[in-house]
């Protein structure tokens, strides 16, 4: 356990402050299912931790990715959200609102793919990213 010093210069607590941020925000991006948005998650930290920008929110969310803690989902004509589930997984988005639902591994096709090895290579992962109506969206469209 560290204890706080006395003579604990400036810059170390603004960089204890720092990594506190990163944890949290890592924390917070690990618990989500819906992969969020840069603002979305902003929007959540600062319910905890007041005085984070969403600059920060952005320089870290970017430093994750990098780092493998998290993926980067780019969506046509909207805001990258942000995926911090580890692990193989599938995607499928919503034409209509953007939103973002995880496809389990095991519902991937690659055990059925008739694709085991193309130009030499061996298959050993298969991303599927599916565009379809949310539930919301889909009872919305069948109202109007
Ligand atoms: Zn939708
Ligand atoms: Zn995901």
């Amino acid at each position: 356990m560290k204890t706080a010093r006395a003579g604990e210069s400036r810059s170390d607590s603004t960089e204890h402050r720092h990594s506190q941020q990163r944890d949290a925000l890592l924390a917070m991006l690990a618990r989500r299912e819906d992969h969020p948005t840069a603002r979305e998650l902003h929007a959540q930290v600062c319910r905890r931790l007041p005085h984070v920008s969403l600059a920060t929110v952005y320089r870290n969310l970017e430093l994750f990715v990098q780092q493998g803690l998290a993926v980067k989902l780019q969506v046509p004509g909207g805001e990258a959200r942000f995926d911090g589930k580890r692990g193989h997984h599938g995607h499928v988005r919503c034409v209509k609102c953007g939103r973002i639902a995880d496809i389990p591994a095991r519902r991937l096709p690659l055990r059925a793919s008739p694709v085991r090895r193309v130009a030499g290579f061996r298959i050993l992962e298969i991303h599927v990213d599916l565009r379809g109506l949310c539930p919301e969206c889909g009872r919305e469209q069948r109202r109007s």
